[in-house]
Formats: structure tokens, sequence, C-alpha cells
């Protein structure tokens, strides 16, 4: 008889459904939504996708693709060397992140209501504590996940939602983001939108604080993904691995969490 171990129940408990797999990942196509930056700065490409052969004179039993996109399109995984403030880092690329950082808790941080009546919320540190105090506290190397139901936006002009002054969605305070780096020592900060910082977080100070401060603290970032309001403030755990790009800065990734059922 075999012995029964945490993985042997984890194994029964998926077979009878009493744990769940939840896709937290966007579709990732040619009409996926990229960030723009000011046109100063060189843009990173989405997807873009050409047959190689499909059953044809080009290889007529098989069908496959050359792809061509930017490391952080769709819903993708940033590395601390994206920020030039994690460039430093031993083990900071996309190759070399030791593999254990690529599981981890969920704390799920409900700001829908918030984002809705307010395109621009930040999360704040006040934020947060009263979620841990209603929670528990965040426990050292839990991903942060902030739901905002932005990906239920449809089309690329709702997404990315850009007005004169630029683009404008949800994301962390500063303040917030110290917080979390460097008082809870968190895995990273994982979001529904197109970036891991609020769209007007340019002219933030510093600017892209959780670019700034979580990659220039180790940290990791997930963006653009979807399915968090099925997740429960706590008792998930997501699995997230970026391809094994060498000297990669992130990486477009399928993201899943195992949730227990209520
Ligand atoms: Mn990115």
């Amino acid at each position: 008889m075999s012995k029964v171990t945490v993985l042997s129940l984890l194994v029964e408990e998926l077979k009878n459904g009493r744990i769940r797999v939840v896709d937290l990942t966007q579709p990732l196509g040619p009409d996926t939504p990229v960030i723009g930056l000011p046109p100063i700065f060189a843009q990173s490409p989405g997807l873009s996708m050409e047959v190689i052969s499909k059953y044809d004179d080009k290889g007529p039993a098989w069908y496959w693709n050359t792809i061509t996109l930017g490391e952080h399109t769709g819903t993708h995984f940033d590395a601390p060397v994206h920020w030039i403030t994690g460039k430093d880092f031993a083990s900071n690329t996309t190759d070399t992140i030791p593999v254990r950082q690529f599981v981890g808790a969920a704390c799920v941080i409900d700001c829908s209501k918030e984002t809705a009546v307010h395109e621009n919320f930040l999360l704040t540190r006040e934020h947060v504590q009263a979620w841990e105090g209603e929670h528990g506290r965040i426990q050292p190397g839990s991903w942060v996940l902030m739901r905002t139901d932005w990906s239920k936006r449809r089309g690329q002009e709702a997404f990315l939602n850009i007005k004169e002054d630029g683009p404008h969605s949800p994301g962390p305070h500063p303040d917030c983001v110290r917080f979390l780096a460097q008082e809870r020592d968190v895995l990273g900060f994982g979001v529904e939108t197109v970036g891991t910082d609020a769209g007007q977080a340019g002219g933030f100070d510093p600017p892209f604080p959780c670019h700034n401060i979580m990659h220039g603290n180790g940290k990791l970032g997930l963006a653009s993904l979807n399915n968090l309001d099925q997740l429960p403030a706590t008792g998930a755990v997501v699995i997230a691995a970026p391809l094994k790009i060498v000297n990669g800065s992130g990486s477009p990734l399928r993201v899943l969490a195992l949730v227990p059922e209520a």
C-alpha cells in the first residue's frame, strides 16, 4: 500500500474536485494589448504569428508557427532585472531565478468596488493593513494579487484606457509597495492591468514605484492576470513559471492557481 503524503492527497483532491485549477491567463494572440510608452522610447511589439507549415507542401503532416513578441506581452512575468534597480542582484533573470519562487501562496486583495468608481484607484498601506485585520498577516514569500476586475474590460481601448494625459488604470501606491516589499517580504505583486504599476505611475515619486521598489528588492511581478475573482482572499497556491529565456527580463507564461473548493 502506498504511503499517504501531502502530494498523494493533492492528487486525490484534484481528482475529486475539492481542489480546482483556475487559469489566471489571458489568451495570447495578435489582439493582446501591449503597454505603450511615450514615443521618445522604444516600443515593445505585440504578438505576430506566421505559419511555417500546415499539412501542406511546406510540411505535409505537421502544423507549426513562428511567433514574434516582446517579453512583456499579455499575461507575463517581470524578473528583477527588468528594472535598473534590480539589475545587480544575483539570479535576477528568467533563467536563473530559483524555481522555488515559481510556486507561492496567494493573498488576493479585492479592489474591484473601488476601481469601479475610480479608475485611478491606488492600493495603500492602510488598505492592505485593513485586509490583514480581516484575513491575517501576509506571510513572507507570498504573492500579493490586486483584484480590480480590470481584466473584464473588452478591447484594447478599454483595457489600456489612454487619455490625453496618458493611461489611466489602478495600481499600488509607492508607500504600499515599500510596505509589501520591505515589511512583508512578499514574493511579488500581481495585477490584472497591462503592467504592475498604475497607468499614471510615470508621474509618481519614484516613477513606476512597483517596478522601481519591487525589483529593487529582488521581487517579482505578474501582469495582465485573469480570473482573480475566482480566488479566495487566502488559501490559493499560484504556479507562475516563466520561460527559461537566457538573460530574459520577463516572459509570457501560463499562470495557474490551485484553489480549495469552499
Ligand atoms: Mn512587464
